[in-house]
């Protein structure tokens, strides 16, 4: 048989395949030039060719080997048709059409005829395998994996973000999987060893030179590599099982004697020893009150209004689900300091300090709930925005040795080290995880997310702490939300669930940690 059209163009990529699979000893051996066939249990890989303008294309009968589809070319090369049961489906030479059971379906590039195989282009295969086959097919371009049937594939999601001065990954699974972490010169490699995972990376820029990046290269173990920077000192791994979940923790090296951050930890500071007892007793913040009405809405409902009410439906939720004691900063229409609110927790030697407040926006369309812990860098534009709106957490003296809003370096860096909420971020963050969970399952808006933000009133508390944003005040149709009573009641029952779901974990991770040092460092 004659090259087809196009077969010029074709670059075959078994080559690089076949180097890669003989490198078996590495980890990172990526594989893009194969795709992983996942049917009735069993893997395949299947390598693929590259066509024209970078389209991948893959030999039909290699895909579905094994499924009972029979194959038949016509005399001429021109078309093959594929059965199975009593269905068929025919694809031609050089044409972007398949023919299925009698219609016309386009694909996505022209399949072709080259040494007797038929090439189809592998983003076409589901439809026109799922037809043939009459099961579920689909291809997930991130795993590179076709699927076939229900074969369920664990899902990992990696997101990253800097907690104070270390940088924290997060590897979240949809079901329970190994993880394996290796530390090797100048990175940190995550590996999966399933059959096959599909990545989603939910990066952030890392700055802080502790992280630098993190890619997925897959390979045969699933091998995520987070690339290490300069200021890297140590690695610490926290694995839990429900829901499965890895934590690493990077942690800086201490600066340079004689600088000024000098005085700032070596590390972050130790947190406290996980107590096995759990979360007791919760000290809830309704945010404003008295003089300070907070944020206004277009109908007249006011912040101040709306976090105490909603505040005293969590109080409940958290004493009746859970069985904890709960304080309040004010139980009634009255003004606190920042400062003072803090200190009450404080005082009651509470567990967990939730202070709860309702945005606003210039922007009326803005909607959704957003979860808040402290840091001394707002995690974007929009965090910084709510934190000033919300009193920013710079003490007047720090504010005037950081240089202003744009001193979000080494000074501001210390002064916030020193505060009492430092040794509690990691668990600040867990907490504000769960939280926001929950709350964007229980509200339906759309996940504004976990973020981080200079806080005033979170600087001072000596337990993890979180500001809860409820929903925007300043948008009409959540201001009617958040005026009902239900919708109060539905968010404080939300937020107590993450409260207890952050609870158990705590409890879990209790005696589960496990420490990594640097070979051959400190
Ligand atoms: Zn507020």
């Amino acid at each position: 048989m004659s090259l087809a059209n196009g077969g010029r163009s074709i670059l075959v990529r078994r080559l690089i395949a076949a180097t890669l699979l003989t490198g078996g000893t590495s980890l990172l051996a990526a594989a893009p030039s194969s795709i992983v066939i996942l049917a009735e249990g069993q893997r395949r890989e299947v390598v693929t060719v590259q066509g024209r303008g970078d389209v991948e294309l893959v030999a039909i009968d290699q895909v579905v080997s094994g499924l009972g589809v029979s194959l038949t070319s016509d005399p001429g090369g021109t078309a093959a048709t594929l059965t199975f049961q009593k269905r068929e489906i025919a694809v031609y030479k050089g044409k972007s059409l398949a023919s299925v059971g009698g219609d016309l379906r386009l694909l996505s590039a022209p399949v072709v005829y080259d040494h007797g195989k038929w090439l189809v282009p592998v983003d076409s295969l589901a439809r026109l395998l799922q037809p043939l086959l009459g099961i579920k097919v689909e291809w997930r371009p991130s795993a590179r994996v076709v699927l076939f049937g229900n074969t369920g594939i664990p899902r990992v999601t990696v997101s990253a973000f800097l907690t104070g001065d270390a940088a924290r990954v997060v590897f979240d699974a949809s079901e329970k999987v190994p993880f394996r972490i290796h530390q090797e010169e100048g990175r940190v490699t995550v590996a999966v060893p399933r059959d096959v995972v599909d990545p989603v990376l939910q990066q952030e820029r890392m700055t802080g030179g502790i992280v630098e990046q993190i890619q997925f290269v897959g390979g045969r173990e699933n091998v995520f590599v987070i690339t290490l920077g300069k200021r890297f000192q140590q690695v610490k791994a926290f694995e839990q099982e429900q829901p499965p979940r890895l934590v690493l923790d990077f942690q800086p090296i201490a600066p340079a004697a004689g600088t000024p951050a000098a005085r700032a930890p070596a590390q972050a500071p130790r947190a406290p020893a996980l107590d096995a007892a759990g979360i007791r007793t919760v000290v809830i913040d309704p945010g404003h009150g008295g003089n300070d009405l907070g944020a206004q809405g277009k109908g007249g409902l006011l912040e101040k209004d709306v976090t105490l009410g909603i505040a005293r439906r969590l109080r409940a939720a958290l004493t009746n689900n859970l069985g904890l004691q709960v304080f309040l900063t004010r139980d009634r229409d009255q003004e606190i300091s920042l400062d003072d609110r803090t200190a009450i927790a404080n005082n009651y030697k509470a567990d967990l300090f939730i202070s709860i407040h309702a945005n606003a926006s210039r922007a009326r369309s803005a909607t959704g709930s957003e979860v808040y812990f402290l840091s001394y860098q707002a995690s974007d534009e929009e965090s910084r925005r709510v934190a000033q709106s919300e009193g920013l957490a710079l003490p007047p003296s720090a504010a005037a040795s950081a240089g202003g809003a744009g001193g979000a370096g080494g000074d501001l860096a210390l002064i916030l080290w020193d505060m009492a909420q430092a040794e509690h971020l990691e668990e600040s963050s867990l907490l504000a995880m769960r939280v926001q969970e929950e709350l964007a399952a229980a509200t339906g808006t759309d996940r504004r997310g976990v973020k981080q933000a200079p806080f005033r009133v979170l600087v001072g508390a000596a337990m993890p702490a979180v500001l809860v944003e409820i929903a925007f005040i300043s948008n009409p149709e959540e201001e009617k939300l958040l005026a009902q009573d239900v919708f109060q009641a539905r968010v404080a029952a939300a937020l107590a669930r993450g409260v207890g779901r952050y609870d158990q974990e705590y409890a879990q991770r209790a005696g589960s940690a496990v420490t990594l040092s640097r070979p051959g460092g400190q």
